[in-house]
């Protein structure tokens, strides 16, 4: 699929860099990961929580596959906020990087420009490890915090996290392959449309249905 690259995609990454508050050659030493890293590292990750809570837990089975799909859905929803929120976050600018979360914000738009500037370069389409792991075990301790327990916390952040690599899958294949079904249609005309014409809207990658919740998908696109 040609991918024309419009006025708005280019401007909103020379915002990121230079407003992230990071050179451009840092953040490319950071933000490049070969795509199937994530799995590499998140597969593992799912097996040693999931695994070490099953053998200290003693939720019914039922609970645990409640709590998969809750992370799951949850996913989903999170995965819009970032993109939406912290992605292409101004919040941070000129704010103390001391802060970890304008720290984080600085980071992801930073490297989310990257991926905009240059939306067909393989190694830059799945996020960082650098920025995902950390993010994943911070999650699973607030949660292990919140909720009193580290076996919920896991199966939630068990299904948190298989939702997360599907998002990484359906992101690089928006942009690397050559869609054949109805859906990859729909999906990669949503998040072209994202990168090429509106980078303000069209926030979902794996599912428009948080852009209809919050109203950021303002035009129906018609996938023929
Ligand atoms: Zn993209
Ligand atoms: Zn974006």
């Amino acid at each position: 699929m040609s991918t024309p690259r419009s006025a708005n995609a280019t401007n909103l990454a020379g915002m990121s860099e230079v407003k992230s508050g990071f050179g451009r050659d840092f953040l490319l030493r950071i933000g490049r990961s070969n795509p199937w890293l994530p799995a590499l590292v998140f597969v593992p990750y799912i097996a040693l929580t999931t695994g070490y809570a099953v053998q200290s837990g003693n939720l019914s089975a039922g609970t645990r596959a409640a709590l998969v799909l809750g992370g799951i859905l949850g996913w989903t929803l999170l995965e819009y906020l970032l993109h939406r929120f912290s992605f292409h976050s101004k919040g941070h600018e000129g704010r103390s990087k001391l802060n970890p979360v304008h720290l984080l914000n600085a980071l992801s738009s930073g490297v989310h420009g990257l991926h905009h500037d240059k939306p067909n370069f393989p190694d830059l389409v799945v996020a960082p490890v650098l920025l995902s792991l950390p993010s994943a075990l911070a999650y699973l301790g607030l949660i292990t915090l919140l909720s009193g327990s580290f076996e919920a916390a896991a199966f939630f952040m068990a299904g948190l996290t298989a939702s997360y690599l599907v998002y990484e899958f359906v992101h690089y294949s928006t942009h690397q392959r050559r869609p054949r079904t109805w859906i990859g249609k729909f999906l990669t005309k949503h998040h072209m449309h994202h990168h090429f014409t509106d980078p303000n809207n069209y926030f979902g990658v794996t599912s428009p249905l948080w852009d209809l919740v919050f109203g950021t998908r303002p035009k129906r696109l018609e996938v023929k």
